[in-house]
């Protein structure tokens, strides 16, 4: 029994899920044209809630699990078997864009909703899941629930890690709990045959080749730091020159630093995109410094090169004041498994749709379910490659040709699932 694939093709609406994602951006919407929904916010449990409905009216299952991630589920005919996958997040950077994340929950949800307009009852059941705080911008570090599901990380401490305002993500969980009595748990850990990330690229090369699809290859490693200087309060015009410890003095060499040694490294990307100081006044020598780091390079010998010019660079800068170094994330170099991305391939071209590996520059949930299952990723382009900001813009025939691959692709994956599982 094959896929009724062309049926199911003809029914992925184009305009069902433009107007799904206009209406998501309404939840946490800025004046700037993008949204501020961050991880477990009122905003978010909101858009969640629009989600559970949208799949209850179409008789489609809603679940959630301990870490807070939502499945919505389309029934196979043999639900005793592991299902297939897709999905991304709904939270977002403050003032971060309408299509990062969204794209591929809404994709994944228009391809269940194809599924059900063709007639067509997979083998084994579809989800669509939305990973709990994937963006790390209000619980540090991110992707806190693709690494609860794989056990990646314990729940316990996950619940722990509290936000800027000291309100744990354990806290945030049980409100949300509360917010959603009629969502059913499920296990974490649960058996899966496969996962497939649909995404915005959030860089430029496919626009630039003119590609509406990605057949994306792999994941490019990430280390994360945060950096603590410690040195002393004063009065800025009191304490001599000698006896001044001023952390954020000693921040900017070390920054200085890290800024020469990538720029020695070719293809090295390093941030400092956070910077808070102690007590922050324009006449007080800063007490403390606290400052993160991020590296990314395609190879991880170069990420460690940079890992040593850190330790050199905070031995170097710290003068009269005191350096910790903390390492919050550490992701090598992934390469998805080639029969992943051989079928994603093939559904492009079944789809009729031109497709181009490509190397993900950014992390997603798919690091981490690619340690508990085969998975891919389908990209697609955004304007001038910008993300993470509320210019964050796709073309509708962009987001048509990655939902259509995305359904080529679940299709084959639910009528011929890896590992060969199928009935
Ligand atoms: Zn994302």
């Amino acid at each position: 029994v094959t896929a009724p694939l062309d049926a199911i093709l003809a029914a992925v609406d184009g305009d069902r899920l433009w107007r799904r994602l206009e209406a998501l951006a309404r939840f946490g919407a800025t004046p700037g044209g993008g949204v501020t929904r961050l991880a477990l916010s009122a905003e978010e449990i909101a858009a969640r809630r629009f989600l559970i409905d949208l799949a209850r009216a179409r008789g489609l299952a809603a679940f959630s699990d301990a870490a807070g991630n939502l499945f919505l589920r389309l029934e196979g005919a043999r639900p005793d078997r592991p299902c297939v996958l897709t999905g991304s997040h709904v939270d977002s950077q403050p003032r971060g864009g309408r299509f990062d994340g969204a794209f591929g929950v809404m994709a994944g949800l228009e391809v269940l909703e194809a599924f059900l307009d063709a007639g067509a009852t997979p083998p084994v059941a579809i989800e669509v899941v939305a990973w709990m705080n994937e963006e790390a911008s209000r619980f540090a570090p991110g992707m806190m629930g693709s690494k609860a599901f794989v056990g990646e990380w314990d729940l316990p401490a996950m619940r722990s890690v509290a936000d800027g305002a000291g309100v744990t993500v354990g806290e945030a969980l049980d409100a949300l709990d509360a917010a959603e009595p009629d969502v059913p748990k499920r296990p974490l850990r649960r058996p899966v045959a496969c996962f497939v990330e649909a995404h915005i690229e959030q860089g430029p090369l496919l626009e630039r080749c003119a590609t509406p699809v990605g057949v994306v290859t792999g994941i490019q490693g990430t280390r994360r730091y945060r950096v603590t200087v410690s040195g002393a309060a004063g009065h800025a015009g009191t304490v001599p020159p000698g006896d001044r410890r001023d952390a954020m003095m000693a921040a900017a060499r070390m920054i200085a630093r890290i800024d020469a040694a990538a720029a020695r490294v070719d293809g090295m990307m390093a941030t400092c995109g956070m910077l808070r100081l102690e007590l922050g006044a324009p006449s007080v020598i800063p007490a403390e410094a606290f400052f993160s780091i991020d590296i990314r390079h395609p190879q991880d010998a170069a990420v460690e090169e940079m890992d040593r010019a850190i330790e050199q660079a905070a031995a170097a800068a710290a003068g009269p004041c005191e350096i910790r170094i903390d390492r919050i994330a550490r992701a090598p170099t992934l390469e998805f498994p080639e029969a992943m991305r051989r079928r994603i391939a093939e559904a492009a071209a079944r789809a009729g749709e031109p497709a181009t590996d490509i190397f993900s520059a950014a992390g997603h949930d798919a690091r981490h379910l690619n340690a508990w299952c085969p998975t891919g990723m389908i990209f697609i382009p955004c304007r001038d490659g910008i993300s993470h900001a509320e210019t964050e813009w796709c073309d509708p025939a962009d987001v048509l040709s990655g939902a259509r691959v995305l359904a080529a692709t679940l299709a084959s994956a639910a009528w011929d699932p890896p590992g060969g599982s199928a009935p």
